[in-house]
């Protein structure tokens, strides 16, 4: 596996953990019906951006092993793509070879 292609799986997992802490967070007001602040799920391991989005968008981006939330234009083209495009997230899904250490790596799996 290509050093760098690993490196950008291995960030996006431990963003999608971070998520999946805040999206479990008991009670208070992440259960509201407002929008929460997720971290970028991109695989930059310096990025420190915000997603704001509700905890629905979160569980369809999860329900996908190889998907991610990311702050809109942070994709990596030769390790995923762009399947969807909104104007406060994208969602990526991540192609070739590294598929295995997201799918592999996903709490829900
Ligand atoms: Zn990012």
């Amino acid at each position: 596996v290509d050093p760098r292609a690993e490196r950008i799986a291995v960030n996006e997992a431990i963003f999608r953990d971070v998520n999946e802490k805040v999206a479990d967070f008991p009670r208070g007001p992440l259960d509201s019906r407002g929008p929460i602040d997720f971290v970028c799920e991109c695989g930059d391991g310096k990025c420190h951006e915000r997603v704001r989005t509700s905890r629905a968008v979160y569980e369809e981006v999860r329900s996908d092993p190889l998907w991610f939330m990311v702050v809109p234009s942070h994709v990596a083209e030769d390790v995923e793509r762009v399947v969807q495009q909104h104007d406060a997230y994208w969602v990526l899904e991540k192609i070739g070879e590294t598929k295995p250490i997201v799918i592999e790596s996903d709490p829900r799996s």
